[in-house]
């Protein structure tokens, strides 16, 4: 795997994935994440817009006082790939100087928006010290709410030690993402998975 490419999955013996939610922080969403993984003492990544974190700051420092990992997802969510390197450049600067300004962290990783991504996209990642995120549940769609049942069934099937998964709390109607991750928690829990951030899935290796 090249150095720049997208991580959908971490290499481990231990049975630990990592959840992460894009588009927030949301003020409707973002807190029912938050306590459904507190009920299974999990830890998730959120992806945030640097956007809907200057309208929700109090949302952002919620969830890292509960443990959780913030990562940069932009600061207005455009496709990276039709953009110039100066323009990329700044979308991944101004989310990640906001984010330190909330939270006293700089974020270590990052996702881009669409999944849009190519080797100049990954090199201006790289260069700004991130890892750069994908997810192997692509198939679960829950942005698309496509039914409970349905992110449930694809983001099992797709899940092994290691797997990080993709799911949105922001941005629209998450009401079908809020179930369904509510069931698969309970499920992974009840078959021993542990709910860390990626960034401790990346040091667990
Ligand atoms: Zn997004």
């Amino acid at each position: 795997m090249k150095t720049w490419e997208l991580l959908h999955e971490v290499d481990t013996q231990r049975k630990e994935i990592a959840l992460t939610f894009d588009d927030g922080p949301c003020p409707i969403y973002t807190p029912q994440i938050v306590s459904l993984l507190a009920e299974v003492s999990g830890k998730g990544t959120f992806f945030m817009i640097g956007e809907e974190m200057e309208a929700h700051s109090d949302v952002v420092r919620s969830v890292v006082d509960a443990g959780h990992e913030i990562g940069n997802h932009t600061f207005s969510h455009p496709a990276l790939t039709n953009l110039s390197v100066e323009q990329c450049r700044a979308e991944l600067e101004r989310t990640d100087a906001l984010i330190h300004e909330l939270t006293g962290r700089r974020p270590l990783v990052f996702r881009p928006p669409y999944m849009a991504y190519n080797e100049e996209v990954g090199n201006i990642s790289l260069e700004a010290g991130y890892r750069a995120i994908g997810a192997v549940n692509g198939e679960a769609r829950d942005w698309d709410q496509p039914g409970v049942g349905h992110i449930v069934e694809k983001s099992m099937e797709t899940t092994r030690s290691g797997s990080i998964l993709l799911f949105h709390d922001g941005w629209g109607d998450r009401s079908q993402t809020v179930e369904a991750v509510g069931v698969l928690l309970r499920a992974w829990s009840e078959q021993g998975y542990r709910f860390v951030t990626v960034s401790e899935l990346l040091a667990d290796r």
